[in-house]
């Protein structure tokens, strides 16, 4: 199981918080964005990874390939200045 699943989300509660459909008003807002879905339930294995990756580089420095930033490949190096601008802007 991964840590984000809406296997956590109890079952009188999926339908409100929209683990199995969008909802017909946002449930959640993060960095100006709308959620009409769990966000549990947008967490998909490369989604899982990526955090964990995101994580291990901003926490420990520790990169996902061998070598520096520029080993990395781009589809990466966007995705962590992506998610980083909304971690940062949730931290201001
Ligand atoms: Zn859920």
């Amino acid at each position: 199981m991964k840590d984000w699943s809406c296997e956590v989300c109890t079952e009188a509660v999926r339908d409100e918080l929209g683990c199995r459909t969008e909802t017909e008003k946002p449930i959640f807002e993060v960095a100006g964005i709308l959620l009409h879905r769990c966000p549990f339930s947008l967490v998909n294995t490369e989604t899982d990874t990526f955090v964990r990756c995101y994580v291990m580089a901003e926490k420990f420095g520790v990169l996902p390939f061998s070598g520096g930033w520029l080993e990395q490949s781009s589809k990466f190096v966007l995705a962590f200045n992506e998610f980083a601008k909304i971690v940062w802007s949730l931290k201001k």
